[in-house]
């Protein structure tokens, strides 16, 4: 793996696309962030606290720090001082957490909802319903140090390529149809964050903002 030349073949390909790449570094050893770090990467995805934290105090300040991961209510307090933005919000719970935290730090912190669209039994995620719920509850509006920027989902680990674009397409749909809702001032649907190394190619043309590549820049974990 060349990860000089991967960062580059990826930016090539975002280019012009309106998406942006988040390295996947999880497992990774620093040395391998700091080359993506000098190929001009500035994102990177992590996916457990611990690891995020501990990467972050050894690169440059000037990282955005991604936490793809599931987030246990625990950690979050590691996590908000210096975090960009948080894809895997899965609860309420971990929302009004996330915002207690956020007051403390004097911080805006940006999520998006991670919504299960997959055809796997143990993906983390709202259904449609729940987040249907979530808004129509008006719940959100008043936890005024999140921002929620919109949403994030993984497809089906499978080979099939038209069930993993009917699945991108439908949290594009779902997307959509939120943009159009009257949401309150701390939300906004503006990112969509779907794709990794196995099917970014379709979620980009599915209208992904952000896909999340690790084993296509760093290798196999
Ligand atoms: C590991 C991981 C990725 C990256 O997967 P690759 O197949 O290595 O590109 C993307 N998203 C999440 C949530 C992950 O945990």
């Amino acid at each position: 793996m060349n990860i000089t030349n991967n960062i580059t073949f990826f930016r090539n390909k975002l280019l012009n696309t309106g998406c942006r790449l988040v390295a996947v570094s999880k497992t990774q050893p620093v040395e391998k962030l700091k080359e993506a770090y000098d190929a001009g990467q500035r994102i990177f995805g992590e996916n457990k606290v611990q690891e995020l934290v501990a990467k972050q105090s050894e690169l440059p300040s000037d990282i955005e720090w991604h936490m793809i991961g599931h987030l246990q209510t625990n950690k979050v307090k590691q996590l908000v001082p210096f975090v960009s933005l948080i894809h895997s919000v899965d609860s309420f719970k971990v929302l009004e957490e996330i915002n207690k935290q956020a007051k403390k730090n004097n911080r805006i912190v940006n999520c998006l909802l991670q919504v299960y669209i997959a055809k796997e039994e143990t993906k983390f995620g709202f259904d449609e319903a729940e987040l249907m719920d979530l808004l129509q509850s008006g719940k959100i509006a008043s936890l005024n140090s999140i921002k929620v920027c919109g949403l994030m989902g993984m497809a089906t680990f499978t080979e099939n390529k038209d069930q993993v674009r009917t699945e991108f397409k439908s949290l594009k749909t779902l997307f959509t149809r939120l943009a159009q809702l009257n949401l309150p001032p701390n939300m906004e649907m503006k990112e969509i964050s779907m794709g990794m190394s196995q099917d970014y190619d379709i979620a980009v043309e599915e209208g992904s903002t952000l896909v999340r590549i690790g084993t296509s820049i760093f290798g196999s974990r």
